[in-house]
């Protein structure tokens, strides 16, 4: 079967490196897992081009660059214990599996909690758990989180993402309008949380009561 290995390069050094990210384990985690297992068959051989996809039930896989931004922005070492909201098709989240120690990643959608969680599996990445529920309220059976990293946008930050996050605790999530939203950088240090805005972006919309 085909790896695409040479594709995946490409991807790094033109997407991710071309355009300014650095960090070592971020670049090595895009290396090494394989996008294409993320994407429907009939999409492989466009899963490693420079865009979002569809993976069903009118839901994307984001674009790799955004990813790893995303990622970039957390800063993490290995150790960390982290969230995901909006597991989508899982790629996110295997990415995150080689850039921490353990990550809980939580869908709205049980077809796609499933898809993601065979395919993680498949690939032996045993520290993700996957859960089927709204994470605009978080998953507070595992909580505190190192860091949290939310998939769909938000037109306001989730309470309890915020009371979810350890301290010192960072979070990236993408909020705002459908059409106009900013990916945002929550930081916590005691009781203090600081944000900062840091780019537009174009995410599906969080779907949930606290998330509206
Ligand atoms: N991180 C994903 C991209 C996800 S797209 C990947 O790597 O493929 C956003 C996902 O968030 C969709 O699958 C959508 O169903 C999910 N979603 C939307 N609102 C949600 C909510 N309140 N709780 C959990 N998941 C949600």
């Amino acid at each position: 079967m085909w790896d695409f290995r040479e594709e995946r390069k490409d991807m790094v050094e033109r997407q991710l490196q071309g355009r300014g990210i650095s960090n070592r384990l971020v670049l090595d985690a895009f290396e090494a897992v394989p996008r294409h297992l993320f994407v429907p068959d009939e999409l492989q051989f466009r899963a490693y081009e420079d865009c979002p996809l569809p993976i069903g039930f009118r839901q994307t896989i984001s674009q790799p660059f955004i990813v790893a931004y995303m990622l970039q922005m957390l800063d993490l070492t290995g150790v960390e214990r982290v969230l995901e909201v909006g597991t989508g098709s899982g790629y996110q989240a295997a990415i995150l599996s080689r850039l921490s120690r353990e990550v809980h990643t939580i869908e709205l959608i049980p077809s796609l909690a499933d898809r993601a969680a065979k395919v993680l599996a498949d690939l032996g990445m045993v520290n993700v758990h996957v859960h089927i529920g709204d994470g605009a309220i978080g998953w507070a059976e595992a909580a505190p989180y190192d860091a949290i990293v939310v998939s769909a946008a938000a037109t306001h930050v989730p309470g309890s993402l915020l009371e979810q996050l350890n301290d010192p605790g960072r979070m990236i999530l993408p909020v705002g309008e459908s059409g106009r939203q900013e990916l945002e950088l929550w930081t916590r240090e005691g009781d203090t949380f600081q944000h900062e805005a840091l780019l537009p972006v174009a995410f599906v919309p969080l779907r949930s009561r606290d998330g509206m």
